[in-house]
Formats: structure tokens, C-alpha cells, sequence
């Protein structure tokens, strides 16, 4: 029981991320991600695929769209 806390903030992983630190190939390059040490875009596992799936549809269920109709002229 502590209220409202804090929506956090943290970007979500893409389905198509990579396998080891969930960066999307195009961004990649090298990392550096603990164990693997450096390492370039490996594909996900379908498993991973799903979870990453699951959990943006359930931050985005949570996520409401009212900052859509906002339009200052002058
Ligand atoms: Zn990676």
C-alpha cells in the first residue's frame, strides 16, 4: 500500500530485439551485456518473442491516449 507509485519509465524491448541485451538489429552495432561480453545482433528465441509480446500488451493496456488531440496555434 503505497498510493500512487511512480510509472516507470524504462522503454520496453521489442519483440524483434536482440537475443542477449533486446536491441533492435538496426541500432545495434557491438554491445557489451554481461555474460555474453561483446556481441553483435542474435536473433531472439520465439519464447523470448512472446514474453516480449505479452508485456507490451500489457503496458500499453495500461497506458492511456488522451495527450493525442492537443494543437496550439500561436
Ligand atoms: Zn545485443
Amino acid at each position: 500500500m503505497t498510493g500512487d507509485g511512480d510509472r516507470e519509465d524504462v522503454p520496453l524491448t521489442r519483440p524483434n530485439g536482440c537475443r542477449w541485451c533486446g536491441l533492435e538489429e538496426r541500432e545495434h552495432y557491438r554491445r557489451w551485456k554481461p555474460p555474453i561480453g561483446w556481441h553483435h545482433w542474435v536473433v531472439p528465441t520465439d519464447d523470448q518473442r512472446k514474453q516480449r509480446m505479452r508485456e507490451r500488451r500489457e503496458r500499453v493496456t495500461d497506458t492511456p491516449e488522451d495527450a493525442s488531440g492537443f494543437l496550439l496555434c500561436g
